[in-house]
């Protein structure tokens, strides 16, 4: 069965959690397309050239422990801008997307470039006061800084030239500024059960 989830939106909406949690629940594989622009980031960091760390990426390389911070987040995005390095990592997440026994995929692009066919898209959002305090309360430091850095980063990747983030047009909107995270999930979840429901019928 190709059965597809494209969840996009910003940093700390609360992605990652729906993607594992639906992953789980339905048997899907899971794939964090964000890891593989932080793994890239943190090699150029290391004074790698971005297309070339891109090209010659590795499962290992995404699975180093140092990619989880703000700063790694934030050579993410700036990588992440460049035509070529987004190229060079297209192929791999459309064969990840439509591999037999359905796909989970979580970034800022899934429904709009990498998966347009997906079967559910969801677009995952929240205030960036509220994003800004979750990543607060995870990495700590000053409370301000976070917030700026969310700013920044949003408008980085919202209005970068080549797959900039943006809802698809037929992406359910889950706002999680006033929703809790189990009633998020609940509500993809559905989203994915009706669509499923609709295929067998
Ligand atoms: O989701 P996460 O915070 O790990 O993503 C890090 C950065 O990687 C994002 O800010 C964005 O610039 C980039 N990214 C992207 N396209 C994706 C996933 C992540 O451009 N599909």
């Amino acid at each position: 069965m190709i059965f597809t989830v494209a969840i996009d939106g910003p940093a700390a909406a609360g992605k990652g959690t729906i993607a594992r949690t639906l992953a789980a629940q339905f048997g899907f594989r899971h794939l964090d397309t964000g890891l593989i622009y932080r793994a890239v980031g943190a090699k150029v960091a290391e004074g790698a050239d971005p297309v070339e760390a891109a090209i010659t990426l590795q499962p290992a390389d995404m699975a180093r422990d140092d990619l989880r911070s703000l700063q790694a987040g934030e050579g993410a995005s700036r990588v992440a801008v460049m035509p070529e390095v987004r190229a060079a990592l297209v192929e791999f997440q459309r064969r990840f997307a439509r591999v037999d026994g359905g796909a989970v995929l979580d970034g800022r692009d899934i429904g709009t470039v990498i998966c347009p066919e997906a079967e559910v898209k969801l677009f995952v959002t929240a205030s960036a006061e509220v994003r800004a305090h979750r990543r607060w309360l995870e990495v700590g430091g000053d409370a301000a800084d976070v917030l700026a850095q969310v700013i920044e980063r949003d408008r980085r990747d919202a209005e970068r030239a080549t797959a900039p983030m943006v809802a698809a047009a037929d992406a359910l909107l889950i706002d999680t500024t006033e929703l809790s995270i189990a009633a998020a999930v609940e509500r993809a979840a559905r989203a994915v059960r009706t669509r499923m429901d609709e295929g067998r019928a």
